[in-house]
């Protein structure tokens, strides 16, 4: 894979270009108004560029290009054929741009730059080429009428698609609803999360190389009480794919009472219980996978492994290897493949994740880290941060702190287990660790999650629906059961 070292990645930051315009019907445009937001190195505070903030009126035109594209027919009627040739080209040009690609991930939201180089740009190439490949494979139904009647129920696409996304995994959650809408042949509207507008944009104009016509692909950059809301009110969005927080999510089902009914789909946030039972051999492969299930991404990850139930009698040993894992796990500059942990998206959440330390340290028992630390004298890093002795009331073990903070918890038996890792108002993820394969069974089966690993952590890959119970949202991303979102079923109904 990517053999640069720092000094090719510093080389290469140094070099690169920011798309800092709106990408609307296959044309780079500054906001109407002229305003812009200024988007930041979160690992040394600089500006990277000033970007254009969409509002109202810019939204109006890109919804209206992505209806004219989807109108014109040129792509939603365009064959199945026709779409994977085309969407198989764009996972080619990710590949081919991952340099570029995985340095604006890093650059703009903090991320190590090996892991968006390994992990974020390869997995959104995968993807589109997962969906490329499976869109000329669906088939409709015939229903079983009897003679007279030819009954056929096809899957259409929507419309318009608007999508609102994080900056967690910036390319990643804008690829995780753009190649089903698109393979599924509708015209997207995508908003970009503030902090990380960069490689959407970098998307958009990759989308069009490949070959997807002006208007089928916009991204419009800006604020989410602007730019996200007017998506969300909009009167002519068929459907809103949303990944980010559960109270903004509440307001995208609001919005769409308020305005036109459009379909609302939600994958919001988590608190995922990782339950370790004493009967696991392997105690080393539960500390590894664990420490990665909460430091991974600086914990800035909705399924997040961030509660750990650990059964009593394993406690401090699996506690005291954790410690090590953590130590090893130290933030440094993003750019160095060497580092293990980058700098935390901006400043406002660092302080906020830090509250929630600093409130910890008084009610529960700080294990390691709880500091928030400087690379190379600035930016905004955490430390990998464990509390022991968490109580499960404690916001420790109840808030999604969306920063490298493992809480952990002791249980004595497996009906104990099941009712603390069920009581949150999240039900995204879920892990579970024990050698008895009944007992996986068992404790998968009852814990409320979207995903439940056995013996890892947050599994998951195109193939496999991912979403969440509870607050943690509604409809499912990945695989084929994502289609669901994007097409509806049309009943065509012959007499003969
Ligand atoms: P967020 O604040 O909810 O923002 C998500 C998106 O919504 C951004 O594009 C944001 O724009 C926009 N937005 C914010 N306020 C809005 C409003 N009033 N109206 C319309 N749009 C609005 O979430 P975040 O802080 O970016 O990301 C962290 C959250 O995402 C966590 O809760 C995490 O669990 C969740 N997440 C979930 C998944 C999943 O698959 N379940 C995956 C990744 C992340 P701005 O950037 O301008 O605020
Ligand atoms: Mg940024």
């Amino acid at each position: 894979m990517s053999e640069l070292t720092h000094n090719d990645w510093i080389d290469k930051a140094s070099k690169i270009r920011f798309c800092d315009r709106a990408f609307i019907d296959g044309k780079t445009v500054p906001a109407r108004s002229g305003k812009t937001f200024a988007s930041l190195n979160p690992a040394t505070g600089e500006t990277l560029a000033e970007v254009a903030s969409c509002g109202e009126e810019d939204i109006d035109l890109a919804v209206a290009a992505a209806r004219r594209s989807f109108e014109s027919g040129v792509w939603s009627r365009s064959s199945p054929a026709h779409r994977k040739e085309v969407l198989l080209r764009l996972a080619s040009l990710l590949r081919e741009n991952l340099h570029e690609l995985a340095l604006l991930e890093s650059l703009d939201m903090g991320k190590l730059v090996k892991d968006a180089a390994t992990i974020d740009v390869p997995g959104s190439a995968a993807i589109f080429q997962w969906y490329a490949e499976a869109i000329d494979k669906l088939y409709g139904e015939v229903a079983p009428m009897g003679e007279g009647d030819l009954v056929l129920v096809r899957r259409e696409p929507l419309g318009v698609v608007g999508a609102v996304v994080p900056w967690n995994f910036p390319l990643d959650m804008a690829t995780w609803k753009c190649a089903p809408a698109l393979a599924a042949g509708n015209s997207v509207v995508l908003k970009p999360a503030e902090q990380s507008p960069f490689s959407a944009l970098k998307l958009a104009a990759l989308a069009m190389q490949a070959g997807l016509p002006a208007g089928v692909l916009n991204v419009v950059p800006g604020l989410g009480e602007t730019a996200g809301q007017a998506l969300g009110r909009h009167m002519d969005v068929d459907c809103l794919a949303f990944t980010g927080s559960t109270s903004v999510g509440k307001l995208f089902m609001q919005y769409s009472g308020q305005s036109n009914m459009k379909q609302v789909w939600l994958e919001t946030g988590g608190k995922s219980p990782n339950v370790v039972f004493a009967d696991c051999s392997n105690l080393d492969a539960v500390a590894d996978m664990a420490a990665f299930g909460i430091f991974f991404n600086q914990g800035e990850v909705c399924s997040a492994n961030s509660r750990l139930l650990v059964q009593r009698g394993i406690k401090d040993a699996l506690l005291d290897k954790l410690i090590q894992r953590a130590a090893a796990t130290q933030p440094g500059d993003p750019l160095d493949p060497a580092s293990k942990m980058g700098a935390m998206v901006d400043a406002g959440h660092t302080a906020n994740v830090m509250r929630f330390i600093e409130a910890g340290k008084k009610t529960a028992r700080l294990a390691t880290g709880g500091e928030q630390v400087a690379v190379n004298g600035r930016g905004s890093f955490v430390q990998p941060t464990i509390f022991d002795n968490v109580a499960p009331e404690d916001p420790l073990a109840r808030d999604e702190i969306f920063g490298p903070v493992l809480s952990v918890i002791a249980f004595d038996d497996e009906n104990e287990a099941v009712r603390i890792a069920n009581d949150s108002i999240y039900g995204l993820a879920a892990s579970v660790w024990t050698d008895s394969l009944s007992r996986a069974h068992r404790i998968a089966g009852r814990l409320r999650a979207g995903t439940v690993s056995v013996n890892t952590v947050d599994a998951l890959s195109p193939m496999t629906p991912f979403g969440g119970f509870k607050q943690s949202g509604f409809g499912r991303d990945l695989s084929l059961h994502s289609f669901d979102k994007y097409t509806a079923l049309k009943t065509t109904w012959i007499k003969y």
